[in-house]
Formats: structure tokens, C-alpha cells, sequence
């Protein structure tokens, strides 16, 4: 573990990961290498007839990122982006997408693999909107994660998406950072980011991620590999959830690994009650520096009663839960009981079980129907550490997971 004190960074030209991919090397060319780890057919030929130009994804064996430039037209009120067309090799487990444009909501209007759409948004049903098993939404940093569920998983061969955005942004380039694991580990390093004055113990913040390991592991979702603590000087430790404030606390560590998860430590939200957030359902990963880029844990909020130190076990669960918000997974019930996840396998608790009629069921009224889920839509008087082998599987085969 080392003490690196990052200085609070508001030029958008400093650190720009694009910048960065380009000159590590990381682009992908349009055609492919025969030399690099990227695999190819025996006589150097196209991975897949269908789609013979496109760039092959990924670095076999392992999770890496490699990151694209679209730019849109103005249609019918919102941009959309020409469609965009890669490979998919035999090994890619799971992909991770983001749309970034700063200051701009983005998404994706259409995903395509192997003829198999998993997205469109001129046809699908628009109730869906921010619903499992996923966002339809435009959001700072959209992201998309696939596997979604049991059913939408990505397969070998090609793979087409249109980028969109809800401005008029047919001026500008938006930056797309595709995230494949193509690797059979599954182990996440995250950078801790101790925010301003925030007053939290590093042995505080490693007893809570190794008991996130442990919930990760018990579950087979995965592991908490390394975790680095930094401090970023910010001026203050208080966070407006709802403002700019919170895009740029995201953006503002660019760190050496963009496969490292960012996880910021502040003192409070400004808006009460909010142990953790992540930046969206998925959020990105394997990019840094984006308005979306990592998850943000309240320190205030997950206290013991000594209203001074930290409760190990329920920050744990905070963090597996934002971290699996980040990576892709939905409460397994939400608040009213009326939407639940996509999982068989996941208990939901329903309106049958709201005992006082107020119109939300409760983790202590769903106790034996799901509320001791970490991905449960609120905390309990009671430990919430399991999850069903669906949502782990969604979480180990992330990219963040390598
Ligand atoms: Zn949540």
C-alpha cells in the first residue's frame, strides 16, 4: 500500500484517458495484429467473416479496455452516432460500454450481436426506462454492461452498437471505452480515495474491503484483490449528490491502472441518509476521469452508534452493493415491492409483505423474502451479505473482475 496525494484536478486537458490509451499503445488498429496477444486466425485472417474490417475487442487472456471516437447527428430530437462495429472473440466473458462526452448525457440507442438485438430504443417499450435489466436512460458516462441477466449474454462474432445523446451534439467527439474480460480470474483492485478532510482510519477502510472480499467470495462473485489508499485534496469533504459537484469529484482521479475501481471516501452527502452511491446501473469501468467514474461512500453514514468508528460489516455491505450497481446488478427489490430483478433465484419481496401499509416493504418486513440481500433496496437492524448465484455471476464476469 502506498500514500499518493493527488492535487484536485479541474482542467479537462489534464490526464485525458483517450490521450493517455493513445499513447500507451492501447488503440486498437483497424486491422489486426498477428503479434501482439491479439488473436487472430492461423493465416492472419479475420476472427469473423461477418464483420472481416472491424476491430477485434480485448487481449486474450485478461480484462483490458480499448477506447473509440464517434461523433452524431441531430435527429428527431436527440443525437445518434453512426453504428459502430467490432469482434468478439471466443474468449470474451464480459463486456462493459461507456458513451462519454463531458457535460452531456449519453447512452447507447441500439446494441446488436450476432443478429440478436439487445437494445433498441425506436423499439422498445418505453415503460422499460430505468428498469432492470437495464437503463434505456441517458446518463453522464452511459454505460452498458452484458452480460445483463441469465438471458443477454454477449457471444463470439460481431458486435454493433449506435452511441446516442439527449443534447444536440453533432459538434463534438464523444469518447467510447468498450471493457472486455476475456480472463478466467476474478479479482478487483480498487483505489481508495480518501476525499478532503474526511476522517476515516486505513485500517478502517481495509477491515471493511477485506469483509467485501469475504461476502464476494462466499458468494463465488469474485474477490477484493488490492487496495490502494489515496488522498485527494478537495474543498471539502461534503458532496452535493445532486449538482456538478459529484461528476466532478468522479472525474478528478486519473490514476496509472484504469482497471483499478475507484471508490471515494467523503464525510457525508449534503443530502441526509445516503450511505453510498454508484454512478449508474452499470456505471463505467476500465475508465477514469469521467463524471461517472466510480462509486462514493458516505463515511458518516456507516458508523457504529459511537458515532465515531466505523461499522465494518454494514460499510462492507455498502461497498459490495454500489460496486454491484457499478458493475451491472438492480436492487433485488425495490422500494414499493412492485419491481424486482431478473433473477429466479433472487427471493423478491413483495406488497404482500408491507405489514404496516405504508406503501414500502422494509428490510425487517421482507427478513425471509430477500431483505438480507446486499442488492436489497434498503439496510436492515440485521446483516444483508448474501447474494443468489445469478447476480454473482453478473458481478465475476464484469471486467473490473480480472
Ligand atoms: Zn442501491
Amino acid at each position: 500500500m502506498s500514500l499518493v496525494i493527488f492535487a484536485a484536478c479541474e482542467d479537462d486537458d489534464a490526464g485525458d484517458p483517450v490521450d493517455a490509451a493513445v499513447e500507451d499503445g492501447m488503440d486498437v488498429p483497424t486491422d489486426i495484429p498477428s503479434d501482439d496477444g491479439r488473436d487472430t486466425t492461423p493465416d492472419g485472417a479475420a476472427l469473423w467473416a461477418e464483420c472481416p474490417d472491424a476491430p477485434l475487442l480485448g487481449v486474450a487472456g485478461t480484462s483490458s479496455v480499448d477506447s473509440f471516437e464517434t461523433g452524431f447527428r441531430w435527429e428527431d430530437g436527440w443525437s445518434i452516432g453512426e453504428p459502430m462495429t467490432f469482434q468478439v472473440a471466443t474468449d470474451v466473458r464480459g463486456i462493459a460500454i461507456t458513451v462519454d462526452l463531458p457535460e452531456s448525457y449519453t447512452g447507447l440507442a441500439y446494441i446488436e450481436n450476432n443478429g440478436a438485438v439487445f437494445l433498441d430504443i425506436n423499439n422498445d417499450d418505453p415503460d422499460l426506462e430505468g428498469t432492470s435489466p437495464f437503463f434505456h436512460t441517458p446518463d453522464r458516462s452511459g454505460s452498458i454492461a452484458i452480460p445483463m441477466d441469465n438471458e443477454i449474454s454477449v457471444e463470439p462474432g460481431c458486435l454493433t452498437i449506435i452511441p446516442a445523446g439527449l443534447d444536440d451534439l453533432s459538434d463534438y467527439l464523444a469518447d467510447i471505452y468498450i471493457a472486455t474480460k476475456r480472463g478466467t480470474a476474478s479479482r478487483m483492485d480498487v483505489t481508495a480515495v480518501v476525499v478532503g478532510d474526511t476522517v476515516i482510519e486505513e485500517s478502517e477502510i481495509e477491515a471493511a474491503f477485506t469483509a467485501t472480499s469475504a461476502l464476494y467470495e462466499g458468494a463465488n462473485a469474485g474477490s477484493v484483490r488490492d487496495v490502494e489508499i489515496v488522498y485527494l485534496e478537495w474543498d471539502s469533504p461534503f458532496i452535493d449528490s445532486e449538482t456538478e459537484d459529484i461528476h466532478s469529484l468522479r472525474a478528478a482521479v486519473v490514476g496509472d491502472d484504469p482497471g483499478r475501481l475507484n471508490v471515494f471516501f467523503i464525510q457525508d452527502f449534503l443530502e441526509e441518509g445516503t450511505a453510498g452511491v454508484a454512478a449508474g446501473i452499470p456505471g463505467p469501468v476500465w475508465a477514469h476521469g469521467l463524471a461517472g467514474s466510480g462509486v462514493i461512500i458516505s463515511v458518516d453514514n456507516n458508523l457504529n452508534a459511537d458515532g465515531a468508528t466505523v461499522d465494518i460489516d454494514f460499510m462492507a455491505s455498502v461497498l459490495a452493493h454500489e460496486v454491484a450497481h457499478q458493475v451491472g446488478l438492480f436492487h433485488s427489490t425495490e422500494a414499493e415491492g412492485l419491481f424486482h430483478d431478473e433473477f429466479d433465484d433472487t427471493a423478491a419481496c413483495t406488497t404482500a409483505q408491507d405489514a404496516d401499509g405504508d406503501g414500502y416493504v422494509d428490510a425487517d418486513e421482507c427478513i425471509d423474502h430477500g431483505g438480507r440481500n446486499f442488492m436489497f433496496w434498503t439496510g436492515g437492524d440485521f446483516d444483508q451479505n448474501e447474494i443468489s448465484r445469478s447476480q454473482a455471476r453478473i458481478i465475476s464476469l464484469s471486467p473490473v473482475m480480472r
